[in-house]
């Protein structure tokens, strides 16, 4: 089972923080409740995160309107992934708490395109 990497308080957490411009990331969207951003560990690539702007541990502690616009900057991204990579496909990702394979407690979706025999294995909890 994957380890917190990030156990900061909320408003302090890593994701809060590239919220506020504070540390650096490749933001490639930004609305008034989401921010996505290139994984620093990209899978393939390509592979964005969609992280909501305000501070929500996980899916169980967004707003509805949060969730709604979380799924639309999604949308997007697989739309812009799939104009800039023809991927076969996109796998959407989202742990929540640790036993989830969550690593960052702040809410996140990873977007990943996908080609076939890209030889990416998906098995959760990551080793
Ligand atoms: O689903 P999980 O919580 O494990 O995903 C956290 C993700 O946050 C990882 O894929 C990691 O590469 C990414 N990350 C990042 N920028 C940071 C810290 C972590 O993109 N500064």
């Amino acid at each position: 089972m994957p380890e917190f990497v990030d156990r900061s308080p909320p408003g302090e957490c890593i994701f809060c923080r590239i919220v506020r411009g504070e540390l650096p990331a490749a933001k490639v969207h930004e609305d008034a409740l989401t921010l996505a951003f290139m994984d620093i560990g990209q899978v393939t690539p390509g592979h964005v995160l969609v992280a909501s702007k305000r501070h929500a541990a996980t899916l169980l502690d967004l707003t509805r309107e949060e969730a709604g616009a979380v799924m639309q900057t999604a949308q997007r991204m697989a739309q812009a992934q799939q104009a800039a990579f023809a991927p076969d496909g996109i796998t959407l990702l989202q742990a929540n708490g640790a036993a989830g394979g969550q690593t960052v407690a702040h809410f996140h979706l990873h977007v990943v395109a996908r080609h076939t025999g890209d030889g990416v294995s998906f098995a959760w909890p990551r080793q």
